[in-house]
């Protein structure tokens, strides 16, 4: 995978954000995108919900209470924050701006409320929507899950349903068909959003032109 030219040209670090209904495979893909790229650096977001089974505090999230998280949102210490499912999660907004300002990139897994927040006070983020193939596949990625009876399996399709109209809302879409599929995809928007003129802060090929002249 090639690395951005950063002798070439600085630029400000660049906020992807990854959202996703759940059955689209979001996590694999998550954890395949920070083996191809491990010097993104990855917003770990507060929550009140309870930790689960090999959960690690402070890497998976920071477990929180109900009073802390209060108390930091009147603080204004999340640069976004939302509830889902009946529990509160917030982006923290310093260690965002630190990356944006050193140059180095940063992966959010947040959903669609928190997308559209991070777009408004950050409109250079980078959204991603990551879709399953199909609703017939969809449907069987949840079915898969577990010994869920066939009530949960239907409520667990109409919330995914109803997350999958929020698509039209972010900058680019992933199929998940097939995971290296997806990852070649995913990476050429990192790639690509790394490239783009519009973000250099500073170029650093003066020199070069001195001497080709
Ligand atoms: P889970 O509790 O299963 O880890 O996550 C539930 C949902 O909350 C996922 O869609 C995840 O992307 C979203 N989420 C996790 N952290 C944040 C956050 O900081 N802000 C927002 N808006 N959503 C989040």
């Amino acid at each position: 995978m090639t690395r951005p030219a950063t002798q070439i040209a600085k630029r400000h670090g660049i906020i992807f954000i990854l959202s996703a209904p759940s059955g689209a495979g979001k996590t694999t893909l998550y954890h395949r995108l920070r083996k191809a790229y491990p010097e993104i650096k990855l917003s770990v977001s507060c929550t009140t919900r309870a930790r689960r089974k090999g959960e690690v505090n402070g890497q998976d999230y920071r477990f929180i209470t109900v009073e802390q998280f209060e108390a930091m949102k009147s603080h204004g210490a999340f640069a976004e924050w939302a509830s889902v499912h009946g529990n509160s999660y917030g982006t923290p907004r310093k260690p965002l701006d630190h990356s944006v300002q050193s140059g180095r990139d940063i992966l959010l897994d947040i959903d669609v409320q928190g997308a559209r927040q991070i777009k408004q006070v950050y409109p250079n983020a980078v959204s991603i929507f990551l879709l399953p193939p199909s609703l017939r596949e969809l449907r069987r990625r949840l079915a898969a899950r577990g010994t869920d009876g066939k009530e949960i399996i239907r409520r667990r399709l109409a919330n995914a349903q109803d997350e999958i109209k929020e698509r039209i809302y972010y900058d680019y879409y992933v199929v998940n068909r097939e995971v290296n599929e997806a990852v070649r995809v995913l990476s050429s928007i990192v790639e690509a959003e790394r490239s783009k003129v519009s973000r250099v802060t500073d170029w650093r090929i003066d020199s070069l032109h001195q001497r080709a002249r």
